[in-house]
């Protein structure tokens, strides 16, 4: 293991995940870091995907490099190192990370901000023939490759809730951009769009349908083949590139971890702290025990100046600050082409007007991390 203070710092900060809050604190510790404290962040990749530009990605809008928040870059910038894999366990006893193929790592306080995937180990032929949309950068990859290919193309998504039917459109704009639409479906087992209000969801479900996509509700999976996608019903669908975007699933191995969970989302209280005091957890792999939210990339990017401000308390053993969740939030959500739908406290409204909007919200979201101040320095 490398002591947490084989850097010659006193104390030792470790990121676990370079998810939209992390990203952030590693931002914020650049332009101020705490004195005498290493940090350090883990993630498998130098570059996080940022969510809210996926969909304009998967539709042709955006390059790839567009929608990667450059970990190593932030790392840099916050004087902090950068451990490239996937941690795999905390032993909260020793206060040490265990990181895949690498040495373990100690730590005097940490974070986690893995996120959550969209993996259906369950069901059959999932693992071998589709691709879970979470973790955005592996599908990313795929979908670039597919959909760069030849020839006419069968797509499906599993899941119809916002997400779900989100990557549809935008996946069917792109074939059609390029002439390639052979089919698209959206399963889902029980009724789409049901966590948005009926308005909003007439918006989406018109403009699936201006776009060509069957949607399919009420209806189970028996099995996922190369080709097709074989229903409970009886049914075949065409599908060469099936994607799963049904639910949030915590990562297994935090449930080995000790940490105090719901349904495998770790526990965290109103200073985003788990059971264990040197632990805070944030983004969608948390689970905000006393105001449960839905899984949004927004309260992750609220969450991180109080996180940042309670792992520079934990570090000095000064008072926490608690986090306090907002009721409803902004939803944007692309609709293929460049038009959005805009969303909140029941009120739906699209066109092209909210697409630039939400291109200029998540261009600034992102040029945070490119255009960086002058770091400060304690040393
Ligand atoms: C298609 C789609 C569109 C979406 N659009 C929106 C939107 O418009 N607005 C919105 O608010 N939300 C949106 N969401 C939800 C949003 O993606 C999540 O809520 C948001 O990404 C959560 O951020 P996070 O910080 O928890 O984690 P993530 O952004 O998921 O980041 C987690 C990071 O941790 C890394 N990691 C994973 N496992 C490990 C490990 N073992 N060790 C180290 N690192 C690890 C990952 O590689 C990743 O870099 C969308 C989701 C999808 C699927």
């Amino acid at each position: 293991m490398t002591s947490p203070h084989d850097h010659g710092k006193s104390k030792h900060a470790v990121l676990i995940g370079g998810g939209h809050a992390h990203a952030l604190v590693l931002k914020s510790w650049g332009m101020n870091p705490v004195a005498d404290t290493q940090l350090t962040v883990i993630n498998p990749g130098k570059t996080a995907p940022y969510s809210g530009m996926l969909p304009g990605f998967v539709a042709g809008h955006y390059t790839r490099d567009a929608l990667d928040i450059d970990l190593e870059q932030l790392a840099r910038f916050a004087g902090a190192r950068l451990v490239v894999g996937h941690a795999t366990g905390i032993d909260l006893a020793r206060k040490s990370i265990r990181i895949s193929g690498q040495p373990d790592v100690g730590y005097d306080v940490t974070s986690i901000d893995i996120g959550i995937t969209s993996d259906m180990p369950v069901l059959p032929g999932f693992a071998a023939h589709a691709i879970p949309a979470k973790p955005l950068g592996s599908f990313a990859a795929k979908w670039h490759a597919f959909r760069d290919s030849d020839g006419y193309a069968h797509i499906a998504v599993i899941g119809g809730g916002v997400a779900g039917a989100e990557l549809i459109m935008a996946m069917s704009h792109a074939l059609q951009t390029r002439g390639r639409m052979g089919s698209a479906t959206l399963i889902d087992s029980a009724e789409a769009l049901s966590a948005i209000p009926p308005k909003a969801a007439k918006i989406v479900r018109q403009k699936m349908t201006d776009l060509g996509v069957t949607v399919i509700e009420n209806t189970g999976i028996s099995e996922v083949c190369a080709d097709d996608i074989l229903l409970s019903d009886g049914q075949s669908i065409r599908s060469d590139f099936t994607t799963g975007a049904a639910g949030a699933r915590p990562y297994e191995w935090v449930q080995d971890t000790g940490l105090a969970l719901t349904g495998g989302f770790i526990d965290v209280d109103e200073f985003l702290r788990t059971s264990d005091k040197a632990v805070f957890a944030t983004g969608d792999c948390a689970h905000l025990v006393a105001s449960p939210r839905p899984k949004a990339g927004v309260y992750a990017v609220r969450q991180a100046p109080v996180l940042l401000q309670n792992l520079r308390a934990a570090l000095t053993d000064d008072a926490l600050h608690p986090y306090k969740a907002q009721k409803d939030y902004l939803k944007l959500i692309s609709l293929g082409g460049k038009s959005a739908m805009g969303e909140k406290f029941g009120l739906p409204f699209a066109g092209s007007l909210i697409w630039k909007w939400k291109n200029h919200i998540d261009q600034s979201f992102m040029a945070q991390f490119r255009d960086l101040p002058p770091a400060s320095s304690t040393d």
